[in-house]
């Protein structure tokens, strides 16, 4: 008899209450690093083990690709492989294949390649701009509406009843909508909204084909429920079609996508939604260290009770660490050559460059990253952003691999081989070549090359259909394949993820919280838990930067984060870790604090000591009073009557 993985082991005693429950309704409500992905995959092993269920009939959904691959090699680790776990695309677009020809007829309509150019050819029919800022604006504006289940018709009541502010006049959007949907449709592709949106579609009206999912899948399990859309609450409740064999996990503490249209309100309502349900919560953190905790704890505290909006508070587990360091930087690019060196100072330590990971509020932020690792010769893959995707040797490899899809060219070939064979086509050679591009060409075709090694081991008989499927659905969430060095990634793609080292850049205001956000405290709260989210990916080094201009001639001046207020004063470089901490004994011990002349807040950086107001109030000093102050060396800043240990940057 071969061992079996002892799967209660290593579980505290409410992980354990979650993993043991009967089949039916599960909720667990905690917060980050508290170990609810790991409570689900052993929770379905669990069921598998004991003959409960069959790994084929658990359906097991999630956001990301990245994710859903993770809970994948997890659940093969605890001897449940076999279980579809996936993200709702993907779970759809694998459905809707089956289910097509019986319920539409024919075949099933590819993904929309274009669908940037729809929008725009859309646009200017009505007459809009079609400036890619613009057009963007209303790709998002389509997606959000059609997340939210608006067809074109109930948009413009939706909107006013809402008071959302669209992108253009809503009746001018209406229009652009539908002309978008029209030249989808005769153009016959799908978008990503379709694919759920269809399939909920056959399974409510096609009884039959119902009746045969239900008989094939019995038990789902969702992670990072919070970020759920009507949309995708609609194609669970089709799935489910009344029954209630479902576990869902989440944090409301980090919902990052009500932007999107997703709200945690179905997560919170789950327990009286399923009166039955076995609600359990987790406040035991194993991720992080406790000086790591107790930075996340602040951050989200709501007014200064210690407790968040959920009203958890995490407790860390894990031994001691560094205290999170806070650093400010004249520009951004002395902060990425700051965040390189410290990269290799840990690599040099022993934490491998895979460990390590540069978060950041929006793409175009990662560019100043690239220069400084690649100056460094420090390898970084890029997630969440466009380049995987864009480069010209993937979109090549796509289109090859997508032709020998269509040709049918592999039954009972090995996924990998037919893939390199392909790959070969297009420049994939046996060793890699010597030298900058050429490298770098050949590092994405052999990404895409491991990704199929990686799809087999992890899918029983994956074809190249199944492979070009998981190619096109992380083309669309921007998710490249893993490729080794440093992981530079926005927030929203950091979901779920954790890291021995994470460097948070960019912490100014008009970033994060970002620009668009200003003036609106529900926008503002949604920027606040993406700071948390990035603040709990940190299993023990924890570093947070910003700059004070952007170009190293100064340019707009930008003053750091609102969200810094209260933990950090502004320090430079290495000299500041341990910020945090010593400036919460310093609040303790000091009488003579400063206080801001208009609200009264403690001040907490000698420019605002100077100018005797916070970062909030504003202040008629003059910009130049402003750069004096901030050139003045470290050495000066007791002149200022505050602690030594606010320093300024003097790069
Ligand atoms: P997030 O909200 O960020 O998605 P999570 O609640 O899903 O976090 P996990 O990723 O499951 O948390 O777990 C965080 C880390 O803690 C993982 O490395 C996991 O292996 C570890 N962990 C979870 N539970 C335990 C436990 N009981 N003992 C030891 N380690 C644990
Ligand atoms: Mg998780």
């Amino acid at each position: 008899m071969t061992d079996r993985p002892r799967l209660l082991e290593g579980l505290d005693p409410q992980q354990r209450a979650a993993v043991t429950a009967p089949r039916g309704p599960v909720c667990v409500l905690a917060g980050a690093g508290t170990g609810k992905t790991r409570t689900i995959t052993h929770r379905i092993a669990h069921l598998v083990q004991r003959g409960l269920v069959v790994p084929q009939q658990v359906l097991a959904v999630t956001f990301t690709a990245r994710a859903a691959g993770e809970m994948r090699t997890r659940l093969r680790g605890l001897g449940a492989s076999g279980v579809q776990a996936q993200t709702f695309h993907a779970a759809a677009f694998r459905q809707l294949r089956y289910f097509w020809p019986r319920a539409l007829d024919g075949e099933i309509w590819p993904l929309v390649e274009h669908k940037f150019r729809l929008v725009m050819q859309a646009a200017s029919r009505v007459g809009l701009s079609t400036d890619s800022d613009s057009v963007r604006d209303l790709a998002s504006e389509i997606e959000w509406a059609k997340s939210a289940l608006l067809t074109p018709e109930q948009y413009p009541a939706e909107t006013a009843r809402t008071g959302r502010s669209a992108p253009v006049a809503p009746e001018r959007f209406v229009r652009v909508f539908e002309a978008y949907e029209r030249a989808k449709n005769s153009a016959k592709v799908l978008d990503f909204d379709d694919l759920l949106l269809h399939t909920a579609a056959v399974l409510e009206e096609h009884s039959e084909v119902a009746e045969e999912f239900r008989a094939r899948y019995r038990t789902f399990v969702v992670d990072e429920y919070q970020d759920v859309t009507p949309l995708q609450q609609r194609i669970l409740d089709a799935w489910l079609g009344g029954r209630d064999d479902l576990t869902v996990v989440g944090d409301a503490n980090q919902t990052i996508y009500s932007f999107a249209g997703a709200s945690p309100k179905w997560l919170v309502d789950f327990p009286r939604r399923y009166p039955k349900a076995e609600v359990v919560r987790l406040e035991r953190d194993y991720r992080s260290t406790p000086q790591v905790v107790e930075l996340a704890n602040r951050v989200i505290a709501v007014g200064g009770s210690g407790k968040s909006h959920t009203g958890l508070t995490l407790v860390g587990q894990r031994a001691d660490g560094p205290e999170p360091g806070f650093a400010e930087y004249e520009n951004e690019a002395a902060e990425a050559q700051a965040v390189a060196r410290t990269v290799a100072e840990l690599a040099g330590n022993g934490v491998p460059l895979s460990e390590m990971a540069v978060l950041y509020r929006v793409n175009a932020q990662s560019e100043v990253y690239e220069q400084a690792l690649s100056d460094a010769e420090i390898p970084y893959q890029v997630r969440g952003g466009e380049r995987f995707f864009a480069r010209t040797e993937v979109r090549q490899a796509m289109a090859a691999l997508r032709t020998a899809a269509g040709r049918g060219s592999t039954e009972g070939a090995e996924l990998s081989e037919v893939v390199r064979e392909v790959l070969s086509g297009v420049g994939l050679t046996q060793k890699q070549p010597e030298g900058g591009a050429a490298r770098e060409r050949w590092q994405s075709l052999n990404a895409l090359a491991e990704l199929a090694d990686e799809l087999s081991r992890e899918v029983e008989g994956a074809d190249l259909d199944r492979y070009v499927s998981e190619l096109d659905a992380r083309a669309s969430a921007q998710h490249p394949p893993t490729m080794e060095g440093v992981t530079l990634a926005s927030l929203h793609a950091a979901k779920g993820l954790e890291w021995d080292a994470v460097f948070l850049v960019g912490l100014t205001e008009g970033t994060l919280p970002i620009q668009h956000a200003d003036g609106d405290d529900a926008s503002v709260e949604e920027e606040r838990r993406l700071f948390y989210v990035g603040v709990t990916r940190a299993r023990k080094h924890l570093r947070i930067s910003w700059a004070l201009s952007r170009g190293q001639g100064g340019g707009r001046k930008r003053r750091r984060s609102r969200f810094l207020n209260g933990l950090a004063s502004t320090g430079s470089g290495s000299e500041s870790s341990g910020t945090a901490r010593r400036a919460n004994s310093a609040r303790g011990s000091r009488k003579d604090v400063a206080r801001c002349r208009s609200c009264s807040a403690r001040l907490e950086s000698a420019v605002e000591v100077k100018i005797g107001r916070c970062a909030k109030c504003p202040s008629d000093a003059d910009d130049e009073l402003l750069a004096r102050l901030r050139s003045w060396r470290t050495e000066r800043a007791h002149e200022l009557k505050v602690p030594a240990y606010v320093v300024f940057s003097d790069a």
